[in-house]
């Protein structure tokens, strides 16, 4: 078996031109009857590792998952495809059981989806035995460890999958990547001599961005109104926040719902459902939201507070743009979460305590860092990336030093006078000499730095004062209602000239204005062709949508985000281009090729009706005469344009795969004498060349035919 197989089957199947990093490497290994650990983070495209073996190989390919509720879902988005699946496990009836274990017996299937709990059962084995399996995929394969962070003892059985087909080659997958547990799965499947990968775990087209959790609910309708229509999740640390951010997201007019664990049983999966099948826009969730869904369209994440670590804020981070489309995610961080996480870890067990502080400590370095943030997270998943991002916050407003030792001097002796009894809000205010009832009834008006802080306003006061926080220049006590104290540092700022550096806070400000002027993915682009792309787009999606709900399943079954976008920008008019697009193979191109080529054309006649000049529309609206049975003068007259311009239509039609049938204008004999000519010509064809070679005896129109006749068959 070869790549060259494999590669035209993901074209055929899936509608891909080319494998992802060691997806082909991959498939070469199992193809060579190797075991393969295979490690490669979420939306990396694990999935097309083994299906593609699994169709090319003779026999069935055996797929062993531990999440039943996503196994219908996964066997009907490869039906879609035209591929050969099924699944087997408790929520089928016995006959359905039966149908299947036939269908595996008689070598009718590619894939087939079982749980853990089957693999192991004493009456599958016989049946495993006498069919043709050509490889078991392990998936979730952290599931065998006990090192991992989901272990399920079913999966410790599936050892003897080596002991009873020693031939067949194994592939454990999955998107976890600590060491241990990756050494342990190997052990756990005694795998042998295993080809191990390891992808990386970055995720470029997630962009990454924090802000200063202030003002969180305004800056988080701001963010969802940009974003008409995209599916997006915030996930906050309680419970009653799902439901009070929720509610005021729809008093706001936007399609949100709450998700956590205390919904009762029959709320909780339709709340779920809903978002899966984009009947719900925003979900409001605490983090038990997500594990289990799959979800590629999610274009953004919102983080409501601080996570506790950088695995889980990468995790969460990671269920949007699975589909490998842009996607955003912003956090939202203030030194107040901090102080309350560690509230939490300080009461806890005191096993993990150390653990889980240094963990927080280094979200918090990444919440407040001044370098590409892309590179501290691949670091932390011990990744090393030598050049920036470009696609963080930091990144695209990088941080500019200043001399900010005067700001910082007048703020420490503000503190001083205060005897570190106010909080930020207070001392802010002081140094910009508010006049607010509160401080003036305290006197603090009275004080030598009252107003010496004029000059900078306010939020940028609250900006420098948050990185002194950080540069450990005062102290915050979180036990003291959040006064303001100094430190052994501050006093060196103070009394021994020692220098502080600050970053303008004209960058947080730049980047508020970016955000302002951010051109999100499909909504706000200026260009008039990039509107067009976007109504495309919103029109195509309303189009699966209406396809999905008549066929009962998820959207994305139909066709992913990226695709439709590419359909957006493409705006392919026939067949041919159509079957060009990524994510189009031979089966969906049977089955919604035609629905999406007349959305794309309807659109575009609209477009144009409203006066709008549209690459590619006048072939188009010819088209539409004639396949409503004009004839070329007819056609001509109507549209104001000449009968060999008509023709050049159809040649251009027809070449392009279009239903033109030539064969009303030509005759074979004329087509036949032009081709003879051509062969000796090189292209581009012209046309008065041809014309003179066969002495004026063939009429132009016919020509222009004989030559899209001929390219289309050349190729
Ligand atoms: P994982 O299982 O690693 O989370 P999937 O297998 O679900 O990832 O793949 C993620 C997305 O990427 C899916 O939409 C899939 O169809 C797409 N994909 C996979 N391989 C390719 C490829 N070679 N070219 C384009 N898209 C791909
Ligand atoms: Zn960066």
């Amino acid at each position: 078996m070869n790549l060259e197989k494999a590669r035209a089957a993901l074209k055929k199947y899936f509608g891909y031109d080319s494998f992802r990093p060691l997806q082909a490497e991959v498939i070469e290994a199992i193809y060579e009857k190797k075991d393969v650990l295979l490690l490669m983070p979420t939306g990396g495209g694990k999935s097309v590792c083994f299906q593609i073996p699994a169709i090319t190989l003779e026999g069935t390919c055996i797929v062993i998952s531990p999440l039943i509720s996503l196994m219908k879902d996964q066997v009907e988005a490869l039906r879609a495809n035209g591929i050969r699946a099924s699944f087997l496990n408790s929520s089928l009836s016995y006959s359905e059981q039966q149908q299947v274990e036939n269908d595996l017996f008689n070598g009718h299937l590619d894939l087939l989806y079982t749980s853990p709990e089957k693999m192991a059962s004493q009456e599958f084995l016989p049946l495993l035995r006498s069919s043709k399996i050509s490889l078991f995929a392990i998936d979730e394969a952290h599931c065998i460890s006990a090192w991992g962070h989901d272990f399920r003892p079913e999966y410790r059985q599936l050892r003897f999958l080596k002991k009873t087909f020693p031939n067949v080659p194994v592939i454990a997958l999955t998107a976890t990547a600590d060491k241990l547990t990756r050494k342990d799965i190997v052990v756990q499947a005694e795998l042998q001599q295993p080809e191990i990968f390891i992808a990386s775990f970055d995720r470029p087209n997630l962009s990454l961005e924090v802000r200063p959790g202030r003002k969180k609910m305004e800056q988080i309708i701001e963010f969802i109104e940009k974003r008409p229509n995209q599916p997006g999740i915030v996930y906050c640390l309680s419970r009653k926040s799902t439901e009070t951010l929720a509610e005021k997201l729809r008093e706001n007019g936007i399609n949100a719902a709450a998700y956590h664990a205390g919904l009762d049983d029959s709320t909780r999966p339709k709340v779920q459902e809903d978002f899966i099948n984009d009947k719900t826009t925003v979900i409001c969730a605490t983090i038990a939201f997500g594990m289990g869904i799959d979800k590629g369209n999610v274009r953004w994440v919102i983080h409501y507070n601080l996570p506790k670590n950088l695995e889980g804020y990468y995790q969460e981070i990671g269920r949007s743009g699975r589909d490998g489309s842009e996607a955003d995610t912003l956090l939202f961080y203030s030194a107040g979460d901090v102080a309350m996480l560690r509230e939490f870890i300080s009461e806890g067990d005191s096993q993990h305590r150390e653990i889980q502080l240094a963990k927080l400590d280094r979200m918090h370095q990444y919440a407040t860092a001044l370098i590409c943030r892309r590179k501290i997270l691949l670091n932390y998943f011990n990744e090393t990336m030598l050049e920036n991002c470009g696609n963080c916050d930091v990144c695209k407003n990088p941080p500019k030093d200043f001399d900010g030792t005067i700001i910082a001097q007048k703020a420490l002796s503000a503190v001083s006078r205060l005897q570190e009894q106010v909080g930020t809000g207070m001392l802010v205010d002081v140094l910009r000499g508010s006049k607010s009832y509160n401080l003036l009834s305290n006197g603090y008006d009275k004080i030598k730095t009252y107003g010496a802080g004029k000059d900078v306003r306010q939020e940028d006061w609250f900006f420098y004062l948050e990185q002194m926080m950080n540069q450990g220049l005062i102290e915050i006590a979180y036990d003291d209602h959040s006064k303001i104290k100094l430190t052994n540092a501050s006093k060196s700022v103070l009394f021994d000239g020692q220098k502080v550096q600050l970053v303008q806070a004209e960058v947080q400000k730049a980047r508020k204005e970016e955000e302002a002027a951010k051109i999100p993915s499909r909504t706000k682009r200026t260009s008039e062709r990039q509107r067009v792309r976007d109504e495309l787009f919103e029109h195509l999606r309303q189009l699966r949508l209406d396809i999905a709900r008549k066929k009962g399943v998820p959207p994305y079954i139909v066709f992913g985000d990226a695709t439709l976008e590419e359909m957006a920008a493409e705006r392919p008019t026939t067949e041919a281009d159509f079957s060009l697009i990524s994510g189009v193979g031979e089966q969906k191109l049977r089955e919604f090729g035609r629905v999406f080529l007349d959305g794309i054309q309807e659109f575009l006649l609209a477009k144009k009706d409203e006066g709008m000049r549209i690459a590619g529309s006048t072939y188009l609206e010819t088209f539409r005469l004639y396949k409503q049975g004009a004839s070329v003068d007819e056609i001509a007259a109507q549209r104001g344009i000449s009968p060999v311009t008509v023709f050049s239509h159809y040649a251009y039609l027809y070449e392009k795969g279009e239903n033109i049938n030539i064969w009303t204008f030509l005759t074979k004999t004329d087509a036949q004498r032009v081709a003879n000519i051509l062969q000796n010509m090189e292209p581009p064809y012209k046309l008065q060349e041809v014309f003179l070679a066969l002495n004026e005896e063939v009429a132009y129109e016919k020509i222009r035919l004989s030559i899209a006749l001929y390219n289309k068959h050349k190729h």
